[in-house]
C-alpha cells in the first residue's frame, strides 16, 4: 500500500494496464496531465487518449513486451489532452508480472510531461528554419568564428552562396581568406586589425571567388563578441550585392558615357562654327578684296581660288551636316543598283588625282583591283562613292608627304576596298574611337586640320546600312591603312551594258536649263557652255513647257523640281504627254529618296542630286545624249 500512497503524491504520472491496453490504474499526476478522471480512464483504452499518428509507434514493442521477448522500453509519444490540446510526455514501459495468475500481466508505465520541452525545441526548429528561409530569400549566409577555440561555423546559405556542398568543405578563417578575391585580401586583414582595436561593427564590401571564375560581390557585416572585455570571437553576416553592384557599375558607365559625349557634343558645336566661319570668312573677305580695281591678275587668281576653297571647305561641312541628320533621323534607304566598281575606282582616282599632286603626294590606283565584269556588283552607288571618296579625302589631308595607293580585292563573299596612305598616323589608343560621332584625334579647338570629325562616323553607318565593314591598320609616323567591306554581289552577265558613254558631246547640242535660281543657273550654264552646249534658260515650269515646244532643236531638258509658278514634277509631266522620249534630267534638292522616286514617277529619265557635281552631270549628259 505503501507504495500506492507514493505513486499517489508523485509527480511523474504511472499508469497501470492490462494487455488489452485497457487501463486499471492511473495517479493523479496522470490524471491532471490528460485532463481525464480515473473513473472515465476506467472506461478507456490508451489508444483512446493517444495522437492517432503516434497510435502505431510503440504497439511492436508493446507486443514484444506482452510477449515477454523484452522487459521493458522508452518511448516518447503525444496524447491529446481532454481540451484537445496535443501533450507530448517520455515514457518508460515496464512489466509488471502478478504472482498466480497465468496470464496476469499488467504494464506500469511512467509518464514525464515534456510538453514544454518538445514546444520550444519545436519553436528553436521552427526559427530556424525561418531563418535559413529569410536568408535564402534575401541570398544571404551568416557565419561564426570562434577565435579561442579556432572553430568556424557557416549557415547552411552560406555553402549555398559560395556554391560550395557542407560535405566536401572545411570552413575556416583561412578558407574563408582564400574565397576572397585576391585585390580585396587587404580589406579582410586591415578589417580584422580595426575590429581587434576599435571592438565595433564593421561594413566590407568586396569580391568572393566562386567556382568556375565567376565572381559575386558580398557585403559582410562582422560583429566581434567578447569575455570578459576580451574579443573571442567573430559573427558576420554575408549578403549578396552582385546585382546591386552591376546596376551601380552600368549607371556609372552611363553617366561617364553622358558626360563623354556632352564634352563631344560640345567640342562638335565648336568645330561646327568653327568650320563654318573660317571659310565664309575666308569667302567674304576676298570677295571684297576682289572688288578693290587695282587688283593684280595674280592677286585675282590667289584670291578666286582662297574664294573656291573655302566654297568646297563649307560645302563638305554642310554635305556631313545633312548625312550625319539624315543618318540620325533613319532615313537612309538603301538603292541598290548594278555598280561598276572599276568606273568607281576610276573616277575617284582622276577627281583626287589633281588635288593630291598639288599637296606634293603620289596618288596610286592598285593595279590588282577588280576589272571588267567581274567588277560589276550590285551595290548603293552614291554610298560606295562617298565611303571611298571620304577616305582618300582623309588620306590626302593626313598625309605630308610620300604616296596614296587605294584598290579593291575579292575575300570571300567580299569586296575589300583599302585607302593606303603614308602619313601621320594614328595612335594606338584612339583607333577603335575615330568611327564614333565627333571624335578626332586631334580634338584641341586649333587644330592643326579642319574637319568636323563625322566623316568616319558617317562612313561607318553607310558601310553598315551596305552591310559590311570597316577597319583600319595604322603606325603613329608611319602611315594609315584604312580597309572597308561590302558584300561582292556579282551581276549576271546578260545585264551588264554593252554600250559605254560617249567621249565627247556632239556638236549642236542645245539643253533646256529650267531653274529658277540665279546663281545656281549662271554655275550650270557656265558648265554646259564650257562644253560646248548651248543652254536656254527658263525661270519656271510652265516657261520650261513653252520654250521646249518653242525650240525643236533641244537634245535634253535639265529640270530643276523646286521652281515657283509650276513645279519641275507638274512641267516633266507636261511634256511627256506629248514627247516620250527627251531625256529629262531632274535637279533634286539635298538628294533624299522621295525626291527621285517622285521625279521617276513623273516621267524623269535620271536625278542628279545639288550640289551639282561637274564631272558627274557631263557623264550623265553624255549617257543620254548617247542612248
Ligand atoms: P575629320 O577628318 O573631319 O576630323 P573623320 O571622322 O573623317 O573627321 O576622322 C576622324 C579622325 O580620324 C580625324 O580627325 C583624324 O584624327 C583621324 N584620321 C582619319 N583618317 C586619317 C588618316 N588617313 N590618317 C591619320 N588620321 C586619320
Amino acid at each position: 500500500m505503501n507504495f500506492k500512497i507514493s505513486l499517489e503524491k508523485s509527480p511523474i504520472g504511472y499508469t497501470v494496464i492490462n494487455k488489452d491496453k485497457n487501463f486499471l490504474y492511473a495517479n493523479p499526476s496522470f490524471c491532471t496531465f490528460v485532463g481525464h478522471s480515473l473513473k472515465t480512464l476506467n472506461s478507456k483504452t490508451f489508444s483512446d487518449i493517444t495522437y492517432p499518428a503516434d497510435i502505431e509507434k510503440g504497439s511492436r514493442d508493446f507486443e514484444r513486451l506482452i510477449r515477454g521477448e523484452i522487459t521493458e522500453y522508452r518511448l516518447q509519444k503525444r496524447y491529446i489532452h481532454k481540451s484537445g490540446e496535443v501533450i507530448w510526455g517520455d515514457l518508460f514501459v515496464s512489466l509488471i508480472q502478478d504472482d498466480g495468475e497465468t496470464n496476469g500481466f499488467t504494464v506500469l508505465t511512467s509518464i514525464i510531461d515534456i510538453t514544454e520541452r518538445k514546444r520550444s525545441s519545436k519553436a528553436l526548429e521552427d526559427h530556424e528554419a525561418f531563418m535559413s528561409h529569410a536568408e535564402e530569400i534575401a541570398r544571404m549566409g551568416s557565419w561564426e568564428w570562434d577565435i579561442v577555440k579556432n572553430v568556424t561555423r557557416w549557415s547552411e546559405n552560406l555553402y549555398q552562396l559560395f556554391k560550395v556542398s557542407p560535405e566536401n568543405t572545411k570552413v575556416s578563417f583561412e578558407y574563408f581568406l582564400s574565397k576572397v578575391h585576391p585585390d580585396d585580401r587587404y580589406m579582410i586583414t586591415e578589417g580584422y586589425d580595426q575590429l581587434v582595436q576599435q571592438k565595433r561593427k564593421m561594413v566590407l564590401e568586396h569580391r568572393i571567388l566562386l567556382p568556375d571564375n565567376e565572381i559575386m560581390w558580398i557585403q559582410n557585416s562582422i560583429k566581434p563578441f567578447f569575455e570578459n572585455g576580451k574579443m573571442v570571437g567573430l559573427r558576420g553576416v554575408n549578403l549578396d550585392i552582385t546585382k546591386r553592384k552591376r546596376t551601380e557599375a552600368e549607371l556609372i558607365k552611363s553617366k561617364e558615357k553622358a558626360e563623354e559625349s556632352d564634352r563631344l557634343k560640345t567640342a562638335f558645336l565648336q568645330n561646327i562654327s568653327h568650320e563654318i566661319r573660317t571659310p565664309m570668312n575666308g569667302i567674304l573677305g576676298f570677295m571684297q578684296f576682289l572688288q578693290e580695281p587695282n587688283i593684280t591678275s595674280d592677286e585675282r587668281k590667289e584670291y578666286i581660288d582662297i574664294v573656291n576653297q573655302s566654297g568646297a571647305r563649307l560645302m563638305n561641312t554642310v554635305n556631313d551636316i545633312i548625312k550625319i541628320s539624315k543618318i540620325e533621323s533613319g532615313i537612309n534607304e538603301i538603292n541598290i543598283t548594278d555598280v561598276n566598281t572599276e568606273e568607281v575606282l576610276l573616277y575617284n582616282f582622276n577627281f583626287f588625282k589633281a588635288l593630291a599632286e598639288k599637296k606634293g603626294l603620289n596618288l596610286m590606283l592598285s593595279e590588282k583591283s577588280l576589272s571588267g565584269a567581274t567588277a560589276i556588283i550590285q551595290t548603293d552607288n552614291t554610298k560606295l562613292e562617298g565611303i571611298l571618296s571620304n577616305l582618300i579625302n582623309n588620306a590626302i589631308k593626313y598625309t605630308k608627304e610620300g604616296s596614296i595607293e587605294i584598290g579593291n580585292y575579292r575575300e570571300g563573299n567580299n569586296l575589300v576596298f583599302f585607302v593606303k596612305d603614308s602619313g601621320i598616323g594614328i595612335p594606338k589608343d584612339r583607333i577603335n574611337s575615330i568611327f564614333d560621332r565627333f571624335i578626332q584625334v586631334d580634338d584641341q579647338l586649333a587644330r592643326t586640320y579642319e574637319g568636323v570629325g563625322l566623316g568616319l562616323s558617317i562612313a561607318k553607318a553607310h558601310i553598315d546600312i551596305l552591310g559590311g565593314n570597316i577597319w583600319v591598320d595604322s603606325i603613329i609616323g608611319n602611315g594609315s591603312t584604312f580597309f572597308f567591306s561590302i558584300p561582292y554581289v556579282p551581276v549576271k552577265l546578260e545585264h551588264i551594258p554593252k554600250e559605254t558613254p560617249l567621249d565627247k558631246i556632239p556638236k549642236n547640242t542645245t539643253v533646256l536649263l529650267a531653274e529658277d535660281d540665279r546663281i545656281s543657273f549662271l554655275y550650270c550654264s557656265k558648265l554646259l557652255q564650257k562644253q560646248g552646249i548651248t543652254v536656254i534658260h527658263a525661270k519656271d515650269g510652265a516657261s520650261a513647257i513653252d520654250k521646249f515646244k518653242e525650240n525643236k532643236s533641244v537634245s535634253l531638258v535639265l529640270m530643276d523640281l523646286n521652281m515657283p509658278i509650276m513645279d519641275g514634277l507638274v512641267a516633266t509631266r507636261q511634256i511627256r504627254s506629248f514627247n516620250s522620249n527627251i531625256p529629262i534630267i531632274a535637279q533634286t534638292g539635298l538628294g533624299f529618296r522621295e525626291d527621285k522616286v517622285k521625279a521617276f514617277e513623273a516621267g524623269c529619265t535620271d536625278y542628279i542630286s545639288k550640289p551639282i557635281d561637274s564631272a558627274k552631270l557631263i557623264l550623265m549628259i553624255k549617257k543620254h545624249l548617247h542612248k
